[in-house]
């Protein structure tokens, strides 16, 4: 995860029940019978044994997980394997809301740090693209609470959200979006009508990426982009840190990246052309160290997160250095072409 506008805040209860999605399972059947023979739902072809295993160093879902890896298009897959209502069971109840409501000099502070991480990100790769295209109508899939949105709604953009919590929605109206409450494969979406696309860390999560690209293409008009950023799974850090890496993520991220794996994805969901390349995030690599050192997560949420971030920046030249020299950054990007 890179520093994101958005983040769940400590209040997390493991013991929550998990969210009643009786039609979920249903919906992704394909997907999901093809991880149940132990073949990816990309290409086919079978998943190797366990890369890794690991814990949930975040959250602490109780478990343990493991990573396989497709033999035929590279795609790691969390196992063991869950349906969607299960999957619900792994995310706090506040995942993707609002952070709380400050007031005084901190409220200050945290609007500084939050537009400066919103010009940052609206100003390199890949969300830099969209000056070339824009201002156009945007689908900001798994928008959270908007952060990324609004700024793009004051920049001429129309946006509408996909968001699965009504909190987080609600916050994202008030800030500019047509927020639709929902995952991808049950919100209405107009075929050929939006210039752009955006997956923000979100595609990683999903049951059947496959069928949430080809929704997308669908919506996009000829000329339209998709637009991804994703963690990226065959980085130094992953390697070196193991279950300790920070973009790991799991049980949450049910699927885990590299370039091949993605084009491949793209590809089967009708993109014609797709351009990847990585970055460095400031926040992996000290995280990565913190999780090696302490076993949990300590950063926090809202302004004490975002002052972590900023703390992170600090180091971000450090980091940047190491990934040049190991030959692999962090973070993963894609522009697909329709
Ligand atoms: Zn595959």
């Amino acid at each position: 995860m890179s520093p994101t506008f958005a983040h769940p805040n400590a209040s997390y209860d493991a013991h929550m029940p998990a969210i009643d999605e009786p039609a979920a399972t249903e919906r992704n059947a394909p997907a999901l019978a093809k991880l149940a023979q132990s073949r990816c739902p990309v290409c086919g072809e079978g998943l190797g044994t366990a890369l890794l295993e690991a814990r949930d160093l975040m959250w602490s879902v109780p478990g343990r997980f493991s990573v396989a890896r497709c033999e035929g298009c590279e795609l790691g897959v969390t196992l063991p394997l869950v349906d969607d209502a299960q999957l619900g069971s792994f995310y706090p109840a506040a995942y993707g809301a609002h952070s709380p409501q400050l007031t005084g000099a901190l409220a200050l502070v945290s609007k500084g740090m939050q537009r400066a991480l919103a010009w940052q990100a609206l100003h390199s790769v890949p969300l830099s693209h969209l000056a070339a295209i824009g201002p156009g109508r945007l689908l900001d899939v798994g928008c959270g609470n908007g952060e990324l949105g609004a700024w793009l709604v004051r920049r001429g953009w129309t946006v509408v959200g996909v968001e699965p919590s009504a909190d987080a929605c609600a916050v994202a109206r008030e800030r500019g979006l047509e927020a639709r409450e929902g995952i991808l494969a049950d919100v209405e979406l107009e075929p050929s009508a939006y210039d752009a696309v955006v997956f923000r860390h979100s595609l990683e999560h999903v049951t059947d990426p496959v069928a949430d690209l080809r929704r997308v293409r669908d919506a996009l008009h000829g000329d339209g982009v998709a637009i991804l950023s994703l963690p990226h799974f065959d980085c130094w850090q992953r390697e070196k840190f193991g279950e300790c890496w920070f973009n790991l993520e799991v049980p949450r991220h049910r699927f885990h990246f590299n370039a091949a794996s993605l084009r491949s994805t793209l590809a089967a969901a009708g993109f014609t052309r797709t351009v990847t390349h990585t970055s460095t995030s400031a926040i992996a690599l000290p995280a990565s160290i913190q999780y090696a050192l302490t076993g949990r997560f300590l950063l926090g949420s809202g302004l004490k997160l975002r002052i972590a971030i900023a703390a992170c920046d600090l180091a971000a030249p450090l980091s940047w250095l190491v990934n040049r020299l190991a030959g692999s950054g962090d973070l993963l990007h894609a522009v697909a072409y329709k």
